[in-house]
């Protein structure tokens, strides 16, 4: 039997538990009921699912799922977490269904913003949906954790300063819209004993600044006395998310250089302000986007903390987006395999396809040989496209015929992804 490991060298592990959304028991009831299940699980721990043992009614009757999270990174011994080395953190939280609520401005019926009450379902399996080249959704995590701890703690700024901005950067296309989402989602439920609500603003920065100025400003002053009414809710945790914010920077050049009203640069400005002012409060979390890779001048900008460079993804990641298409396409029957026996075929992950590719004599069939070397092929050939454009190829590709069986599918794919390279404008 193993060592039992002194509490210290305990690892943090957090696992998330999603209630039903019929379910009415407290979370602290239900967090106390899975510290004893883990207790009494004796497994290793890696990330994913975890079964609810069938004699348990209580967790049975409540929980929709049970998922062990953020595993990847801590390995240390031969990639195996066992149960005595970790220290699970239980994160219980119920999903909010609300659908966006939209805020349309009176006469123009334009949204200028849209407001989520978070954990949402629609967010829900998004932060899992993306992949990038290691530590990068980790390094997100890890940094807006700690800038909610200093908070927490009353850090005194003038001693040591830090702030509560991320900015994203990067091509079109390579997730740092729904990163931004993802990731506001995450903090809601891993913080939500210290936040019981938590709600995601999301800003058009483009859409703010492409009407008449005059209304922008009123649109600004709307919108962000709806934010500080928010804010003033010390249990409530609040994201602002403004997407596209080199619109800002455009608007102000724009006023500048004299071809838009002066009216605009009050609005620039005036945003820019409320931004500050926002900066200040504890339970705030400013998300930014931008697709220009280069310096975008803006105050707020030059200020944030996190400025993380979003790319195309790599080989590795591409052909973990196309194997979750494919997961997909094979789970709802779209595609199937040729071989009878082969219903429920799991396609490798990217670490252990080597080894299959490698070692093929005992890995199985000529067959799922094809397959994997069809499925990094097609990787392979979607060099520089966007993410985006990866979670649209199986469905073009299926649309372009031949789709029974999974290797003519692939094939189908590769001719496709040729077909959209060269498609796309240098
Ligand atoms: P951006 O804000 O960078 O323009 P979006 O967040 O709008 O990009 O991304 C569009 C969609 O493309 C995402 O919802 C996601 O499905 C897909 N996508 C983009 N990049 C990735 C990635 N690295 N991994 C998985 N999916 C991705």
């Amino acid at each position: 039997s193993p060592p039992p490991a002194v509490a210290e060298d305990k690892i943090l592990i957090s696992v998330e538990v999603c209630l039903k959304p019929s379910s009415t028991a407290r979370t602290e009831d239900v967090k106390l009921a899975v510290e004893r299940m883990l207790e009494n699980r004796n497994l290793s721990y890696v990330d994913g699912p975890i079964d609810i043992p069938q004699d348990d009614t209580f967790l049975k009757d409540n929980v929709q799922r049970i998922c062990i999270c953020d595993t990847e990174e801590r390995v240390t011994n031969h990639g195996i977490l066992l149960f005595w080395q970790v220290k699970p953190l239980v994160h219980v939280f119920q999903l909010s269904e609300e659908g966006p609520c939209e805020d349309l401005d009176g006469d123009s019926q334009l949204s200028s913003f849209s407001e989520w009450m978070l954990p949402a379902k629609d967010f829900d399996g998004m932060w899992e949906s993306l992949v990038y080249e290691s530590g990068l959704k980790q390094r997100l995590l890890k940094y807006a954790a700690s800038a909610l701890l200093f908070t927490e703690k009353g850090v005194d700024p003038l001693l040591v300063s830090w702030n509560r901005i991320i900015l994203l950067h990067g091509p079109p296309g390579t997730g740092k819209t729904s990163l931004c989402k993802a990731l506001a989602q995450k903090l809601s439920i891993r913080f939500s004993s210290r936040y019981p609500h938590s709600q995601l603003v999301e800003v058009n920065a483009h859409s703010l600044f492409s009407k008449w100025f005059s209304e922008s400003g009123k649109l600004v002053a709307k919108l962000f006395q709806k934010i500080q009414e928010m804010v003033e809710e010390d249990n409530t945790l609040v994201f602002v998310l403004i997407d596209e914010v080199e619109s800002l920077a455009a608007a102000r050049k724009a006023a500048l250089s004299g071809s838009e009203p002066s009216d605009s640069i009050r609005v620039v400005n005036a945003l820019l302000t409320q931004m500050d002012k926002l900066k200040s409060s504890p339970n705030v979390i400013i998300l930014t986007t931008s697709n220009i890779t280069a310096a975008i001048d803006i105050a707020f900008v030059d200020r944030a903390d996190i400025k993380a460079y979003v790319g195309p993804p790599t080989l590795q990641a591409r052909y973990e987006i196309l194997r979750s298409c494919l997961q997909e396409l094979l789970r709802t029957g779209i595609l199937s395999t040729s071989q009878d026996d082969d219903n429920e075929l799991i396609l490798p992950n990217y670490a252990s396809l080597k080894d299959k590719l490698t070692s093929a004599t005992s890995q199985g069939s000529e067959y799922h040989l094809k397959i994997w070397n069809h499925l990094i092929e097609a990787a392979e050939a979607c060099e520089g496209l966007s993410g985006r454009s990866l979670r649209k190829l199986p469905f073009l590709a299926h649309a372009n015929g031949e789709c029974d069986d999974l290797t003519k599918f692939l094939q189908t794919m590769i001719n496709t992804i040729n077909r959209e390279r060269s498609e796309i404008p240098d």
